[in-house]
């Protein structure tokens, strides 16, 4: 790589896990989203690297596969965490969530806590932050371990709820919110994490974390952090 307008430079793989709207998703077979347009902007703007294809994967092989060297950036609503900060590095945040319960649009199971799961069936997307509520439910004795469902994909689990599969979902807020206007789906209530986004990076890779920062505080200071905001988020 590098070298064609003077400056070397490296090409970095980003990967995600889509269906998670508005920030990954597939429309019309193509890769759409905030998390996609926002990383070709921040790379654009970060000295020294240049943007190569998107790799797909389920939001639980995003760390193994950056980890391993098949993929270098992960942008994929990844909340920031003691955990994953063991494992891979993060830029600075980007995106603020909480956690929200959806459930079906109908009104035939509306819990105002979570100790109202209790007796029904849950759901959440495998290796996320509301994989790790529900699991919490479970340890406590809120759940019962065989009513709580781990999904690929958010958007399976959205499937069951609406079918009555499971009664409930735990995602990121700004997802639900997606899943509310697009589905027969409602958020019953939100429950509060302060989560923060960031973009994923292996650890140790210091130049393109710094890159990757710079680039961030760049798109924001031009403006085109806010519309990439409002563009996927609608003001
Ligand atoms: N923000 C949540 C997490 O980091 C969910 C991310 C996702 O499902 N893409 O676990």
């Amino acid at each position: 790589s590098g070298g064609e307008s003077g400056g070397d430079v490296t090409t970095i793989t980003p990967g995600t896990a889509p269906g998670f709207p508005p920030f990954e998703m597939k429309e019309s077979g193509e890769l759409v989203g905030f998390d996609i347009d926002l990383l070709a902007a921040v790379v654009a703007e970060a000295d020294g690297y240049e943007l190569g294809s998107w790799q797909e994967y389920s939001f639980d092989s995003l760390i193994p596969a950056l980890t391993s060297d098949k993929i270098d950036v992960v942008a994929a609503g990844m909340s920031i965490n003691d955990d994953r900060d063991e494992t891979i590095d993060f830029t600075d945040p980007y995106y603020n969530a909480d956690q929200a319960i959806l459930v079906r649009e109908s009104g035939d199971f509306s819990p105002a806590e979570l100790a109202d799961l209790s007796g029904h069936k849950v759901g959440s997307q495998s290796g996320t932050t509301g994989e790790t509520v529900s699991k919490n439910l479970v340890e406590e004795g809120t759940l019962k371990e065989s009513s709580y469902n781990s999904y690929d994909s958010y958007v399976f689990a959205v499937q069951d709820l609406e079918n009555g599969n499971i009664d409930a979902i735990i995602l990121d807020l700004p997802v639900a919110q997606t899943f509310a206007d697009q589905r027969p789906v409602s958020i019953a209530f939100t429950y509060e994490t302060g989560e923060r986004y960031g973009f994923g990076v292996r650890e140790g890779d210091d130049d393109l974390q710094s890159a990757l920062n710079e680039g961030l505080a760049a798109v924001r200071d031009s403006g085109q952090y806010e519309e990439l905001r409002n563009e996927w988020f609608g003001g």
